[in-house]
C-alpha cells in the first residue's frame, strides 16, 4: 500500500471537519443560485423523479456552463418529465418498425429514427451529443430491466446505468437520496487541492483517489447533497480558476493555500511550507516549486495538455429552388458514432492538410458527385470563405463552398440519410453549432 500522505494534505481533525461543514453550509444557504433541478430535488416527493431530474442536469452540466444548461434542462423536462416518458419515446418508434441505433432488438435501417432525432434536436448546441443518446439508452434500461426504479446508491448507479461514472453516481445518490458520499468534479478538485496544498498532477490516478477519500471524509452526514453542491458552487463562484475571491471565501480559515499566500513573504513557517520530505506524492513538484506571483492559483497543477489536432474539412452548401420558390439546402446525416454522431450537416469531406485549393475543389466535386449520381464541375463550386470551430480536442477549419442546382436531383438512397430543408427547417434540425456557423 502507498505510504499515507503527510498530515498537512489531509483533514484529520474532527473539529476542523465539523467547522468546515458548518461554515460551508451556512454560506450555501445564504448564497446558493436558484436552479430548476435544485428546486425539483428539494420538493419532489417521487424519489425516482428526483433521481431522474438530477441525472439529466448532471449529464447536461458535463463540460457545459450552468447558464447554458438551464434552458435545455427546462425544455427536456417539459418534453420528457419522467424516466418512463423518455424511455417510451424510443419504444413507440421501434414498435412502429423504424429501427435505430438505440433499438438493438430491431435491425438498423435507413429510416430516420424519430426519437433519436428528437433527442439530438433538443441537445443540439450543448455539444458532446452522445450524452443525450446515452441518457435515453439508460432510461430504457431502468424501465425495462429495473421496473422503472432508479438505483439508490452511488455504487449501484455506477454499476447499473450506462454512461453514469463515479462523479455522476455520487451526485445523484447524495442529492436525490441523501447518501453520505462524496462527488468530485473539476470544481471540487480545484477547491480541495487549494484547501490542502495538493500540487501534484491533479489528473493522476493517485491524486484523484486521495481527493475522493478526502471528499468522503468531508461530506456532511445529515446534508450530503447540499454539502456536495456547496463545494461545487464554491468552486464555480468563489474559488474560480484564475482570480479566486479568497477574501469572500467561507472556508478560508481552513485553506492551506490561502495561509501560504498570506505568509509567503514572511520567514518560513513550518506548516505552510512544502512537506520538505522531497518525495511527498502530493506536494508541488520540486522541478516546478511554489511561485509567489501565482498565490493560491499554484494549485491545482495538471500535466501539460496535448494541443488540439488541426483538421480541415471541405463543406458545400447545395441550394435548389423548392416547390414554393423558396431556396432549399441539402443536409446529410453523420454516422451514428464518433464526433457529432447522428447530427446533420452540409455534405462535407475531411481534407489532407496543405492541399492546394484546386485539389480541394476536385475532391469535393467528386464527393458531391457520389451524392447526386451525376458529374459536378469543380469550377462550378463557389468558394465562400473559411469557418473555424474549436472542439475540445480538434481545431477544425471548414472550407465553405456553395453550388446552385437547376432542375431536380435524385439522391442516392444507398448513401446515408439526406433531405432538403428550408432555412427555418435547417435551424430547427439537429445540426451542430459549427454547421450553423457555416
Ligand atoms: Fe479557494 Fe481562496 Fe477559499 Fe482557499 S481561500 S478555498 S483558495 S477561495
Amino acid at each position: 500500500a502507498p505510504a499515507p500522505p503527510p498530515g498537512r494534505h489531509l483533514f484529520s481533525e474532527p473539529a476542523e471537519v465539523e467547522a468546515l461543514r458548518r461554515n460551508l453550509l451556512a454560506w450555501y444557504d445564504r448564497c446558493k443560485r436558484d436552479l430548476p433541478w435544485r428546486a425539483l430535488a428539494a420538493t419532489e416527493p417521487d424519489a425516482d423523479r428526483r433521481g431522474y431530474a438530477v441525472w439529466v442536469s448532471e449529464i447536461m452540466l458535463q463540460q457545459t456552463q450552468v447558464a447554458t444548461v438551464i434552458d435545455y434542462y427546462n425544455r427536456w423536462m417539459q418534453k420528457w418529465p419522467t424516466l418512463q416518458a423518455l424511455a417510451r419515446a424510443s419504444l413507440e418508434v421501434s414498435v412502429a418498425g423504424a429501427g435505430c441505433s438505440l433499438c438493438p432488438w430491431l435491425s438498423v435501417n435507413t429510416v430516420l429514427c424519430l426519437s433519436e432525432q428528437e433527442v439530438n434536436e433538443l441537445w443540439a448546441g450543448l455539444g458532446y451529443y452522445s450524452r443525450g443518446k446515452r441518457l435515453q439508452e439508460a432510461a430504457r434500461k431502468v424501465v425495462s430491466e429495473l421496473a422503472g426504479r432508479m438505483p439508490r446508491t452511488a455504487e449501484e448507479l455506477q454499476q447499473l446505468l450506462p454512461g453514469v461514472g463515479r462523479y455522476t453516481a455520487g451526485a445523484i445518490a447524495s442529492i436525490s437520496y441523501g447518501q453520505a458520499t462524496g462527488a468530485v468534479d473539476g470544481n471540487v478538485i480545484r477547491v480541495l487541492c487549494r484547501l490542502r496544498c495538493i500540487g501534484a498532477d491533479s489528473s493522476s490516478p493517485a491524486v484523484v483517489d486521495r481527493l475522493w477519500d478526502m471528499a468522503n471524509v468531508l461530506v456532511d452526514r445529515s446534508r450530503p447533497g447540499d454539502f456536495n453542491q456547496a463545494l461545487m458552487e464554491l468552486g464555480a463562484t468563489v474559488c474560480v480558476p484564475k482570480a479566486p475571491l479568497c477574501g469572500e471565501c467561507p472556508v478560508k480559515q481552513h485553506c492551506q493555500a490561502w495561509r501560504r499566500k498570506l505568509f509567503g513573504k514572511a520567514p518560513p513557517v513550518p506548516d505552510v511550507e512544502d512537506c520538505g520530505v522531497g518525495d511527498c506524492p502530493l506536494c508541488l513538484p520540486a522541478t516546478e516549486p511554489w511561485d509567489s506571483s501565482l498565490g493560491v492559483t499554484n494549485f491545482p497543477r495538471k500535466a501539460a495538455k496535448k494541443p488540439p489536432r488541426a483538421m480541415r474539412t471541405a463543406t458545400c452548401v447545395l441550394e435548389r429552388r423548392g416547390c414554393h420558390g423558396a431556396p432549399e439546402y441539402l443536409i446529410v446525416q453523420r454516422p451514428s458514432s464518433g464526433l457529432l454522431a447522428g447530427l446533420w450537416e452540409f455534405p462535407s469531406l475531411p481534407l489532407a492538410q496543405d492541399l492546394q485549393e484546386e485539389k480541394e475543389r476536385e475532391q469535393l466535386a467528386d464527393h458531391l458527385q457520389a451524392w447526386m449520381g451525376r458529374p459536378v464541375a469543380a469550377k462550378g463550386l463557389q468558394f465562400i470563405g473559411e469557418v473555424i470551430h474549436i472542439f475540445s480536442h480538434i481545431h477544425q477549419t471548414y472550407v465553405v463552398y456553395s453550388l446552385h442546382l437547376d432542375g431536380d436531383v435524385t439522391l442516392d438512397p444507398a448513401l446515408s440519410p439526406s433531405r432538403w430543408v428550408t432555412e427555418d427547417e435547417f435551424h430547427a434540425s439537429a445540426v451542430s453549432t459549427a454547421m450553423k456557423k457555416v
